[in-house]
């Protein structure tokens, strides 16, 4: 197990990757904060935590019902997180994402804000508290992951602000390592391609067919496919890993 004693916060918990990441760190030993705007779904998740992990007496799975754009909300969560864990936060996944998808010539200033706030703002803001949490603690062994995509490397048609968002997310990991390497903290970045969740799930099935047609691999991948990169990223195993991109797509737009 390779995140025995560690603690970690999960955005969208919830679902997806998210949820995915959650039981898998758990099977690794970890303790999770799950965290979603949706509140039964990031309290269900919590207690699939539990099924998942190996020694249930040395782990704590708590859920919490947050907006990530919102900082009051964030600043409250992560004090929570402290009064309720008895260990210490080592242990970051933005994982929080949604998608508005629109024409540029259609897209509304709402689509864009709304897409931004979420994905880009809300890394800042977790990270930041999250970041204060651990630097009070003196964590030596931090990992932040931030969800990106291959949208932000790529582009992809109706997602101008999503495709944004990600950019922001790998520029902001790389200046996040830059600052926090001497304090003990790293940071990367995952770029999913193609994922079975419910986020694809919007996508018309034309369309998947035709992107699937695209990926070398033949086929749209798990979220536990994904959860296992960011579980490696949290752990020790990448000791010497930071301000870097690790594309997870099958080989799509390589
Ligand atoms: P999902 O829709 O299954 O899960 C996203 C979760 O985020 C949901 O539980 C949702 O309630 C939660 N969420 C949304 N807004 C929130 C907010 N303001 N505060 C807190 N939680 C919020 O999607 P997913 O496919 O699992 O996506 C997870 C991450 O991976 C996202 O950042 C997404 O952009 C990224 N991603 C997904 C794919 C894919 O193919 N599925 C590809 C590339 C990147």
């Amino acid at each position: 197990m390779s995140l025995i004693r560690r603690l970690a916060v999960i955005t969208g918990g919830g679902s997806g990757i998210g949820r995915a990441t959650c039981q898998i760190m758990a099977r690794e030993g970890a303790s999770v904060a799950v965290v979603d705007v949706d509140e039964s779904a990031a309290k269900e998740t919590a207690e699939l935590c539990k099924q998942s992990c190996p020694k249930p007496d040395e782990a704590q799975f708590h859920s919490y019902s947050v907006s990530v754009a919102n900082s009051k909300a964030v600043n409250d969560m992560m004090k929570e997180v402290k009064g309720q864990f008895s260990q210490p936060l080592s242990i970051v996944v933005n994982g929080a994402g949604i998608i508005r998808d629109k024409m540029l010539w259609k897209m509304t200033e709402e689509h864009f804000e709304e897409v931004i706030d979420v994905n880009l703002k809300g890394t800042f803001l977790v990270s930041q508290a999250a970041v204060k949490q651990m630097m009070q603690d003196g964590c030596k062994n931090g990992s932040i992951v931030n969800i990106s995509s291959i949208s932000a490397k790529h582009g992809n048609i109706g997602q101008s602000n999503y495709s944004a968002s990600k950019g922001g997310v790998i520029s902001m990991t790389k200046t996040f390592a830059l600052e926090l390497a001497s304090h003990g903290i790293r940071c990367n970045a995952i770029l999913p391609g193609f994922i079975k969740t419910p986020m694809t799930g919007k996508v018309p099935s034309e369309i998947l067919d035709k992107i699937i047609e695209m990926v070398p691999i033949g086929r749209i991948a798990n979220p536990e496919e994904v959860g296992e990169v960011i579980t490696f990223l949290a752990s020790d195993k990448a000791s010497y890993i930071t301000g870097t991109t690790i594309e997870i797509t099958g080989g799509l737009w390589m």
